[in-house]
């Protein structure tokens, strides 16, 4: 029998190491991949185990990965320790699809659901990963853009490390192409250009926007500065692809078919002479603009909360070495992103 090519990909939100796994039925045949990778579906016919390959490999076989009602079901179990539906069948007769998890049977008839309250928050058909507690696949499809589409929204996360000169030097270099989206009050320097390091508006024209259109907005000596839903719009109206540096819970707002956001983390690394050098300063008080071992420590914590939280949301991970480098390698994010194909959710392109 040849199996017909599926046309169903799906994006991993987690890790599975079938060698792992003791819910499986059988840790040889299945297919180990990494939150991120990309998996084409060959079957769906068994509501616990689907078959899948994964994208780029060269491995044909297909392999048993968890399905998203079952896997979607071990996680709960994992969390709160207990099934979410005390009246789940006991014994293997009573369910069409089942399976152990750490030695326990599990059954589980075709027709369960989490409840909404289960899920917390999750969207019913799980749809916004963003908002789902349990971090199962999205569908995805290939996307190009095309010449006479909008260009996507790239989105900078970088928790607090300084990358507006990284963005705004981007930016600089190719104006006619990248813009930001971010008005301020602050008077322009003589340097500077309209739409280029910000949008300059009157304080007037700020508070006007904000009440319904900033995503985020915040001040620095006096003058506000943010990020507005509308200055994205019209900076993609002039067909010019908008760059915006936000805090990873801005992806909740942004993550939609209109902006269709790549997001990069931009991570800043510290080298291992920098910190040996700074836990010896440091006891007397860092110096000023040095990285403290508490910085270091609240960067390494935010990096990590930030990687469980959004990390499935995240396209890119840039670490950022040095200012030359980390613009070298931004520069050639973007223009890829104008050339190449690249997987996006299914509901944005359907
Ligand atoms: P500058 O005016 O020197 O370009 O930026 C000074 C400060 O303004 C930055 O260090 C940052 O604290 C703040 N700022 C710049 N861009 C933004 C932005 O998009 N949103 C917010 N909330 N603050 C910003």
């Amino acid at each position: 029998d040849r199996l017909r090519e599926s046309k169903v990909y799906l994006r991993a939100l987690f890790d599975y190491i079938p060698l792992e796994d003791k819910a499986t039925p059988c840790q040889e045949a299945g297919l180990p991949f990494k939150r991120g990778d990309i998996l084409q579906v060959v079957t769906q016919d068994d509501p616990t185990w689907w078959q899948a390959k994964r994208v780029g490999d060269s491995n044909l076989r297909a392999g048993l990965v968890p399905s998203k009602h079952f896997q979607e079901r071990l996680a709960y179990r994992m969390k709160v320790g207990t099934l979410p539906n005390p009246k789940s069948p006991k014994t293997p007769s009573d369910c069409d699809c089942e399976g152990y998890f750490n030695g326990q049977y599990i059954g589980l008839r075709r027709s369960f659901r989490l409840s909404r309250k289960d899920r917390q928050g999750s969207s019913s058909d799980g749809s916004d990963p963003g908002d789902s507690e349990f971090l199962t696949y999205e569908e995805v499809t290939r996307y190009q853009q095309r010449p006479n589409e909008r260009p996507r929204l790239v989105v900078l996360i970088s928790l607090g490390a300084r990358i507006n000169e990284l963005k705004q030097r981007v930016i600089a270099e190719n104006p006619h192409r990248y813009a930001v989206a971010v008005p301020t009050t602050r008077p322009k320097k003589p340097h500077e250009k309209e739409g280029v390091e910000y949008h300059f508006v009157t304080k007037q024209q700020f508070d006007t926007d904000v009440v319904n259109n900033f995503i985020e907005h915040g001040e620095y000596k006096e003058n506000q500065y943010g990020t507005s839903i509308e200055a994205i719009r019209s900076v993609q109206a002039k067909n010019k692809m908008c760059i915006v540096d936000v805090q990873p819970e801005a992806l909740r707002r942004l993550r939609t078919a209109e902006f269709k956001p790549y997001v990069v983390f931009v991570k800043p690394r510290v080298p291992e002479s920098r910190r040996r050098r700074t836990t010896a300063t440091s006891p007397g008080g860092a110096e000023q603009g040095r990285i403290t071992d508490e910085d270091l420590q609240e960067m390494r914590q935010s990096a990590i909360q930030m990687d469980q939280q959004y990390g499935h949301l995240v396209d890119r991970v840039l670490i950022k070495e040095d200012s030359a480098s980390a613009c070298t390698e931004l520069r050639s994010i973007l223009e890829r992103l104008e050339r190449e194909c690249f997987w996006v959710p299914l509901s944005w392109v359907r």
